[in-house]
């Protein structure tokens, strides 16, 4: 089992995407699961701020996933909802839902059980702190805010949402204040993460770098 956090635009997903493929594990993008959580609750008209009723529609998450090629679909029930667990609503309202210890704990189940008979590269705060914290290598990917600034960019701009360089690196330095200061699930790295800066390095350089200590300690 393998667990990578790290703050918004260090490459996390992509890093994990590629580092599942090259070891030949499956990969578990939690944040994934916050994001359907706040979709099924949209659905089920749940408000994002009812707690517990919001820990009802987590523990009967109908989640399931499938990495095809590049891509790591993701269903509820026999609906595929890659697509509408990624608008700027959902974004937001999995940040919401993600704030209730309640959620936190119901999803504590799912995650692990999703993970279970290890392979897997585990994407997301506090999976190698609270998740798994037994996982055998665990990964805390970082970069500058300018190099994570200027991929979150040009990530826009190839989607066809050109942005302002300046105004994502507010952003990104608001983001990181809000994550490493909230009550619930700060971005903190586990004291046994092997901490890894992206910046001015290649995907491919970063996906060998963690590669090669997955290999050494297995
Ligand atoms: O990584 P992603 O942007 O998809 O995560 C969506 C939201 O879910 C984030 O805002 C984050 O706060 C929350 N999250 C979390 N714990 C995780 C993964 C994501 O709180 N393990």
């Amino acid at each position: 089992m393998v667990t990578i956090d790290g703050p918004a635009g260090a490459g996390k997903s992509t890093v994990a995407k590629r580092l599942a493929r090259a070891l030949g594990y499956r990969l578990l993008d939690t944040g994934a699961i916050y994001r359907a959580v706040a979709l099924a609750a949209r659905r089920a008209d749940v408000a994002w701020t009812d707690g517990p009723a919001l820990a009802g529609v987590a523990a009967a998450l109908p989640i399931e996933f499938a990495f095809v090629g590049e891509v790591n679909h993701v269903h509820l029930g026999d609906e595929d909802v890659s697509a509408a667990i990624r608008t700027p609503e959902i974004s937001s309202g999995a940040s919401q839902v993600s704030a209730h210890p309640e959620v936190r704990t119901a999803l504590l189940a799912l995650q692990r059980r999703l993970a279970a008979g290890g392979g897997v590269v585990v994407e997301g705060r506090d999976t190698g702190t609270v998740v798994f914290p037994d996982a055998g290598a665990k990964f805390f990917l970082t970069a500058s805010p300018a190099e994570r600034a200027r991929r979150r960019t040009a990530e826009l701009t190839a989607a066809g949402r050109p942005a302002d360089e300046a105004a994502v690196l507010a952003e990104i330095h608001e983001r990181d204040g809000r994550d490493a200061g909230r009550a619930v699930a700060p971005m903190v790295p586990a004291e046994d993460a092997v901490h890894v800066d992206s910046t001015g390095k290649t995907l491919d350089q970063v996906v060998a770098e963690l590669e090669a200590v997955v290999r050494a300690r297995s």
